[in-house]
């Protein structure tokens, strides 16, 4: 059964059919974000938190209706999502708070939470009956498309427009999965700009999830599933890093549909996070003022995006959640993944873990209370792009093959 109803305008409210080809409102342009309506009424009535515990599928589809996907058939084979939720005592102790859970969407499998909204994407191409996928990113959405459309066998070609700038770790994967890449000598804006011409002119399928309506449902499944797994008790905050702005709004998305199905009553309030280099939505959130496009000047490439396309439906999340935005350096973030590594055993790529270094910060600042608990979302495996964390991380010890030699250094560490 399909719960979906139609699309709607954020800004005019305009009501559209769910074509899987439906993108942006007529009347207002790149200003007219759609959003995915749902029958709440027939939900209610046909579904509970006691058939979703019965519900053996482990992966995002296990919330089958509340995606935009009518028919099982047009689901790609990889199992995306139904992610761990880790408490991390250790963790937290460092950070000095009461309780953290982390959430490691790492191991998806192309190793970034991107999958969730690429594996809704290519369902919708296939029921779209259309054969060629593109998109414009900055490493993961990309690799995920690819990844997610070579699962589903022969007939549907990704054409990928990446920035010069990203991570060779994301483009051996796109290689990997069969993509034809095209590496844009120029920003993450232009490589948008160029593929939006492309898809406009060639009429592919259209995965740039700041406009594409569907993509933010498939994300929303990570505070779905932190929100089941956590008993539907969820802690005080959530933290997510922040690029484009479209996961933390589909975070947001995930828990409102809930509210709406009274599966819980109260959603925490919000923390997103940017890195100083790039931090224009945060910049917008202070002021006030329109957002102001700004240069990609930092290491977690995956949220350098100085031109963030859904940066409006993130505003609404923080407003509507009395939440807070933060800015940390790129020092703090490769402080972090050590940090984290250490503590909890999870390897996140830079811009991963950049929302637990805003969270520092902010326990620091005494803005999040140290009784309080927070949840947070590791989004990409630090195996994606390893050169800045080699530097972070230093030289192992190097050693001779001679057990004399190693003594002292055992007893240095304090080992034996
Ligand atoms: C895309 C991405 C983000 C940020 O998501 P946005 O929707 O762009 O805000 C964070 N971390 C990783 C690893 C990502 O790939
Ligand atoms: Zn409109």
């Amino acid at each position: 059964m399909n719960y979906m109803k139609n699309l709607t305008c954020i800004s005019c409210s305009r009501v559209y059919r769910a074509h899987p080809q439906r993108y942006l409102c007529e009347d207002c342009g790149a200003e007219g974000l759609l959003e995915v309506q749902y029958d709440y009424e027939a939900l209610k009535e046909n579904w509970s938190r006691e058939a979703l515990a019965r519900n053996t599928e482990r992966s995002m589809w296990r919330y089958a209706p509340l995606l935009p996907v009518p028919s099982p058939a047009f689901r790609p084979p990889l199992q995306v999502g139904w992610t761990p939720l880790y408490y991390t005592e250790a963790l937290a102790r460092t950070l000095g708070l009461s309780h953290l859970w982390i959430k490691d969407d790492g191991v998806n499998p192309t190793a970034s939470l991107k999958d969730r909204a690429s594996a809704v994407a290519v369902a919708k191409a296939r029921e779209a009956g259309v054969h060629v996928i593109a998109c414009s990113s900055t490493g993961n959405a990309a690799s995920s498309l690819a990844g997610n459309a070579a699962s589903v066998g022969e007939g549907l070609q990704t054409v990928i427009f990446v920035p010069g700038r990203a991570p060779q770790g994301k483009v051996a994967q796109l290689l990997t999965y069969g993509a034809l890449v095209i590496s844009v000598q120029g920003s993450y804006r232009e490589a948008h700009d160029l593929s939006a011409a492309a898809i406009h002119r060639w009429g592919w399928y259209n995965r740039n999830a700041a406009i594409n309506p569907y993509l933010v449902e498939g994300k929303k499944t990570v505070s779905l599933e932190m929100a089941e797994q956590l008993n539907w008790n969820l802690p005080d905050w959530l933290v997510f890093s922040v690029g484009d702005g479209c996961t933390l709004a589909g975070a947001y998305r995930g828990l409102k549909d809930l509210q709406e199905l009274g599966f819980i009553q109260r959603i925490p309030r919000f923390i997103g996070v940017q890195a100083s280099g790039c931090a224009p939505i945060t910049r917008a959130f202070h002021t006030g003022e329109p957002l102001q496009e700004v240069e990609e000047n930092t290491i977690a490439d995956s949220i350098a995006v100085g031109s963030p396309r859904n940066y409006v439906k993130a505003l609404r999340a923080l407003k509507d959640t009395q939440g807070v935005m933060v800015n940390v350096e790129d020092g703090e973030i490769l402080d972090m993944i050590k940090v984290l590594g250490k503590y909890t055993g999870l390897f996140g790529e830079p811009a991963a873990v950049a929302g637990v270094a805003g969270l520092k910060k902010l326990i620091h600042e005494g803005v999040v209370g140290r009784e309080q608990g927070v949840g947070a979302v590791i989004t990409g495996s630090g195996l994606k792009d390893i050169k800045n964390v080699i530097t972070a991380v230093g030289e192992p010890v190097k050693l001779s093959p001679d057990i004399g030699a190693l003594e002292p250094i055992l007893l240095e560490k304090g080992l034996i």
